[in-house]
Order: C-alpha cells, then structure tokens, then sequence
C-alpha cells in the first residue's frame, strides 16, 4: 500500500478537493468516519489527510494538497514517530479494548508536542467493544480545537449509532471504471471478472493479479468454461483446484456460478442459482472448526455434476 501513489487513484480525488477546501474554510471536521470494502483506499487517503494537518507547510497543487515532506513535523512522521499523530487498532485478539482508547485519550489530555495539530487515527472502527467506544465517546462530545479523529471502517453499520452521529461519514468507493483505468494507467490487463469478485477494491485486485494464485484462478474459470460446453472430465479438475485451498478458492468457484449466472438462460438460472445457494453453505461450512472439509468440497461438486447430468440441460 505505502508504494501506491495518491495521485493515481482517481477515485479519491474528490475526497481530497473536499478536503482541501475544508481546511482552506478551517472546516476540518472535528470526527471523520471512512468507510468502505478493504482494498478501497481508506487507510491511503485518511493517513495523507492526517500528514497533511501535521505538516508545517503543505504542498498546494492544481486543487489538491499534501504534506511537503521535508518539515520538522513530516520528518518525525516519516521516521515513525510523530508524538501528536496517534493510531489505534485493534489487539492480537481483533479488538479496539477500552485501554487501547484510554491510552490515547491520556495523551490527548497533555499539550500537543509540536504546538500543531494532533491527529487520532483509529483503524478498523468496527472492532471498538461496547466500553471502547463510549470511552471515545466522550472524548468525541467534547471537541479539542486541533486534534482531529479520523476512523475507518469496513462495517460502519457496526458501529455504534452515538458514535456515527458524532463524525463526518465519508463513504469510499470504487467503480468498475476507475479500477480498470487505474490497472490500464500501469499497464496491468484488466481483468472483468477479477475486478466483479473484489467489489469495487483497487488494491485487493492489483493483488491478486500480480499473485501466483490468480494464474489457479484462471485454470480455474478455462475449466469452468470446458464443463459448461460438455467436457465432463473438466469438473473433476475444478474439484483438484478447489480441494487444494478449499477456504479462499471456494469463493472464486461461488463467484463463476454467480457471474454465470447472470449471463445464463432459462432453467440454467435456476440450478446455476440452486448451486450457488449450496456454495454459499458450503463457504459457511468450511470456515468452521471440526468440518470435513473434503466431504463438503465432494458435495458441492456433486451438486455441479447433477447440474449437467440431471434435469437441467446446456442452453
Ligand atoms: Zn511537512
């Protein structure tokens, strides 16, 4: 992510404009929530909004501004330790804890170290329990001029709707078109059905395609395409490909089905949706402890077997 250029990323520009024309206002939202899927962008723009308060002199340029990178406050920030831009995240056990918040909240209470701004990012909102999230509660109802709290969130429906009313939503989001200009702008093929199976992620799929996974993948969907058009034998070798890593690639097969789905006709819709529905159970069944999970692979794809053998026909 740290590689990735701001500048690249279309889909953020008008976050930034706005941006740029909060500060110029001195309207900089005291709370400021992002949300949106992992591999949108969040953590990129928040942590250049967050560098941008702390520097001594950003950098202004064609409507968009930055840290300037060379100030006292950007050297200390680069070097990682910046004593007035604070992070909080989550535990080894995935949980915001009470005194992860209070021990922001401490610091908060003394003066700003370099008589700037201070910035609170919290990373992943949503993993705040109950006592966390009052904690910064209160520290939300009472504003402290110059210290910002930016916190992101994957499931902002999870949060706690005292904490929602008291920060600035900002969705972030992705489409289709910008994800397939910004692969194209690095010369990376775009790649249709990648970009549907991440929904609306830039970085999650610039991942995936530079994986040795997407390559399975592909074998994958060739074998898909070959059973649909009656190579029987092709099943067994998506069952191969699945078996190997049943967790992660169940999904990519869940989402052939869908996508075929959606091009499908007639009675194919309805087996293609019936199987879709077994995928989803099984992806269920796989992530539980104690599962064979063999047992549950052979069924799903038993489950592919009648689709072609049984009542419902090619199209
Ligand atoms: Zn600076």
């Amino acid at each position: 992510m740290a590689e990735v250029a701001i500048n690249s990323c279309s889909w953020l520009k008008t976050h930034r404009v706005n941006f740029l024309k909060a500060l110029a206002s001195s309207r900089v939202p005291h709370a400021s929530l992002f949300s949106g899927v992992k591999g949108v962008g969040k953590k990129l723009l928040v942590e250049q909004f967050a560098d941008t308060l702390l520097c001594q002199s950003p950098v202004n340029s064609q409507g968009l501004i930055e840290p300037c990178g060379h100030c006292k406050s950007c050297t200390l920030r680069m070097a990682g330790h910046h004593p007035d831009r604070l992070t909080v995240s989550a535990n080894d056990k995935g949980t915001i804890t009470v005194d992860l918040v209070r021990v922001v909240i401490d610091k908060l209470s003394q003066a700003a170290h370099q008589s700037g701004n201070r910035v609170v990012l919290i990373e992943l909102a949503e993993k705040m329990n109950v006592n966390a999230a009052n904690a910064l509660l209160k520290t939300l109802e009472e504003p402290m001029p110059g210290t910002y709290f930016m916190l992101t969130s994957e499931a902002p429906s999870q949060l706690l709707p005292t904490i929602l009313s008291r920060c600035q939503h900002i969705p972030v989001a992705a489409t289709e078109a910008d994800i397939t200009d910004w692969l194209s702008s690095q010369r990376i093929p775009a790649d249709k059905s990648v970009i549907a199976m991440f929904h609306g992620a830039p970085f999650a799929v610039k991942s995936f395609l530079a994986s040795d996974e997407f390559s399975v993948f592909e074998q994958l969907r060739d074998q898909y395409k070959k059973w649909w058009r009656g190579e029987e034998q092709a099943l067994g070798q998506m069952k191969q490909l699945v078996s190997k890593e049943p967790v992660s690639r169940i999904d990519w097969l869940l989402h052939l089905v869908a996508l075929h789905a959606l091009s499908a006709k007639g009675s194919n819709v309805t087996g293609l949706n019936a199987w879709y529905d077994q995928l989803v159970t099984c992806r269920k069944l796989l992530s539980q402890s104690g599962i064979n999970q063999m047992l549950q692979i052979e069924k799903s794809f038993q489950f592919g077997e009648q689709l072609t053998s049984g009542t419902i026909k090619q199209a």
